[in-house]
């Protein structure tokens, strides 16, 4: 025997398993089972093509033994195996790194779910076991290997009999303590609740030996115990049964296990087609965004199966871009075993099945937003950005799928959908107001909101960088156009107002344009009836915003890129409005100072950079001495 230290990382996660007071103990068992129904899949695989080994789908199996006098749990299959150094470098290092990497990245965090949840594989046995001892025998090796380990002391490692190749995992399990009884898992009621629970659609059978009692043959009363072997698993795949069958524990351990998550999904959607294209698809909508979602390194895709058997880990001509988030697998019997990536890309059955998964997921992401609000938007915090570029992308041609998934924030901040906004409008109200703006807070400044909001009218606070841009794409909704609250052409006011301000333009056209020489960098000023309180406002001229400009200028190559047609408006109603035209009769060169410094205020009202901050400082000072 060797005796081993636990490299560092193992040795925290060790640590954590022992120590941590976690209330689901019980994925111990989900863990073992997987590993050996992985095992059992490598070694049916090879002998799919090595004809030397003579074994037969039918013969491979895991079993499940407990003796309660010696408190042990024995977990065992007839899979792989693993050669001495495959016993350390699996069983002393950790294998799912990702899982410790996440734990690090989230110092304070809720550990102990993650630990439940990520499934961290073989350490889990220590959550249950104060000894763990792993004998394995690789197929076709003459020699067998024992790893034995008390958790943090290390491990040993040397040679072992073993008749059978395979693994066997023995636990020995933890005393009962006054919280914990550990004993419940040697328990026959509870091994086979496990099961059923978390592990029942693995594929090969899970036979566990049981002790049963029967009359003495020839006698009236004396019993005799014998046992007897079960297999305590369906084997169906999950995603064969229907889903009123399946709790939602095991729908969420499947996909825990399978996606690496270590949290439940959102949601799980599944889909039956017979037909034009015949395929069962289980996805699930995960409860928060992967850290790199948002990155270049996430790729989307589904699974792909060809009858049960796994063909593709990550088929991404299933999923569009927009509905990228979504995880799961599509097991077709039209696709052949061995369809080459090349040749699948231009499947048309492929083609059928991706569009029908699309629109089962927008119709169930509909539904979830109609039945399941606060789920919604907890799935619409995570995943609503791609839903908006998957409007704004491909010159919008997958807008009508989109229109009606994406949220947007309100002037109280709730979450409204277009059609809500729609069913608000007030009478006579015949646009959808929008403002953009870095936050809400800073939206909720504009001069402009204010003037809208006091019509009753309701605004949307467009917040992300895209946003704009799709409702440009969007153009309308429900016949309503949508109308930005810093544009020019916004228009408020009744026909009596606009036909007195149109006058009032023409007739101060002069001192209008004296202004706009003077500021140099608007496209024009003008009197308006947008205002309530302030002064003054910016807008712009056309389709691109103020705010629009500033997103295509943060852009990589940004030298180019348009800019926005900046229009001056000055509230009508305002006595400064007196004041300009006064100035021009008597004091053009304190008009011209004027201007510069309301175009300035204008500017920092609405979110815009002051080119000048120092000619504007030196100005006020003058205006004020
Ligand atoms: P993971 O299963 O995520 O890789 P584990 O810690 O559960 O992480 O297991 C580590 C490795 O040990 C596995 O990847 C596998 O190579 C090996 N292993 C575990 N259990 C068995 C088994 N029953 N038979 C063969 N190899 C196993």
């Amino acid at each position: 025997m060797r005796k081993k230290q636990f490299k560092t990382e193992s040795q925290k996660l060790l640590d954590m398993m022992i120590n941590s007071i976690y209330t689901h103990k019980e994925i111990f068992l989900r863990e073992l089972i997987s590993n050996a129904s992985d095992a059992v899949d490598k070694l049916y695989f090879k002998s799919l093509t090595d004809t030397s080994i003579p074994l037969s789908r039918g013969d491979y199996a895991i079993w499940i033994k407990a003796d309660k006098d010696a408190r042990t749990l024995t977990i065992s299959d007839n899979g792989c195996g693993m050669t001495e150094s495959e016993l350390e470098t699996n069983l002393g290092t950790i294998a799912k790194s990702g899982s410790f990497d996440f734990k690090k990245n989230n110092e304070g965090g809720d550990e102990v779910d993650i630990i439940g949840q990520f499934g961290v594989g073989f350490y889990s046995a220590f959550m249950v076991a104060d000894k763990i001892r792993v004998l394995s025998k690789p197929y076709g090796e003459e020699v067998a290997h024992v790893w034995e380990s008390e958790g943090a002391s290390g491990y040993t490692i040397g040679e072992c009999d073993k008749e059978s190749f395979g693994t066997e995992i023995i636990l020995y399990i933890k005393a009962d303590t006054e919280d914990e009884k550990y004993s419940d898992f040697l328990e026959e009621y509870r091994i086979r609740g496990l099961i059923k629970k978390y592990s029942d659609y693995i594929r090969y059978p899970i036979k566990m030996e049981v002790e049963r009692e029967r009359l003495k043959e020839g006698t009236k009363d004396e019993y005799e115990s014998y046992t007897e072997i079960e297999t305590l698993n369906s084997m169906i795949p999950l995603w064969k049964k229907a889903q009123s069958e399946v709790a939602k524990e095991e729908y969420d351990g499947f996909y825990s296990d399978k996606f690496y998550d270590y949290e439940a999904p959102l949601k799980v959607i599944t889909q039956k087609s017979e037909g034009t294209a015949t395929y069962t698809a289980l996805m699930f909508i995960p409860s928060h965004a992967p850290f790199n979602y948002y990155t270049k390194d996430y790729e989307k895709g589904l699974e792909l199966y060809s009858s049960g058997v796994m063909i593709m880990e990550r088929c991404a001509d299933l999923l569009p871009d927009y509905f990228g988030f979504v995880k799961g697998l599509v097991d077709s019997s039209d696709l052949s075993l061995n369809i080459s990536r090349e040749m699948l890309q231009h499947d048309r059955q492929l083609k059928i099945m991706a569009k029908a998964i699309e629109k089962k997921i927008q119709k169930e992401l509909l539904e979830m937003l109609e039945s399941d609000r606060e789920a919604y938007e907890k799935f619409f915090d995570a995943f609503g950005l791609q839903l908006k570029f998957g409007i704004y992308s491909d010159y919008g041609i997958h807008k009508d799928t989109l229109v009606d998934l994406v949220l947007f924030r309100n002037s109280e901040g709730k979450y409204l959908s277009l059609k809500e906004y729609v069913a608000g409008m007030k009478e006579g109200q015949s646009a959808i107001y929008y403002a953009s703006g870095e936050s809400e807070a800073k939206i909720g400044m504009l001069p402009q909101v204010e003037a809208v909001k006091s019509r009753g009218y309701e605004v949307l606070y467009l917040t992300d960088d895209v946003d704009e841009f799709a409702l440009k794409v969007l153009g309308k909704y429900d016949e309503k156009e949508f109308k930005s609250v810093t544009a020019e052409a916004l228009d408020l006011g009744d026909d009596a107002t606009k036909e007195k301000i149109k006058e009032a333009n023409e007739g101060a056209k002069e001192m209008l344009d004296f202004l706009k020489d003077a500021i140099g960098s608007v496209e024009s000023v003008k009197f308006s009836a947008n205002l309530t309180k302030h002064p003054v406002c910016l807008s712009s001229e056309g389709e691109l915003s103020v705010e629009m400009e500033k997103v295509l200028k943060r852009m990589p190559g940004a030298e180019g890129a348009p800019t926005a047609r900046v229009v001056l408006e000055i509230n009508h109603s305002h006595p400064i409005a007196e004041k300009l035209l006064q100035l021009f009769a008597t004091d053009k060169d304190k008009l011209g100072k004027y201007a510069r410094i309301l175009y300035a205020e204008a500017c920092l009202i609405g979110g815009v950079s002051i080119e000048n901050p120092g000619e504007l400082a030196e100005l006020i000072s003058e205006l004020m001495v």
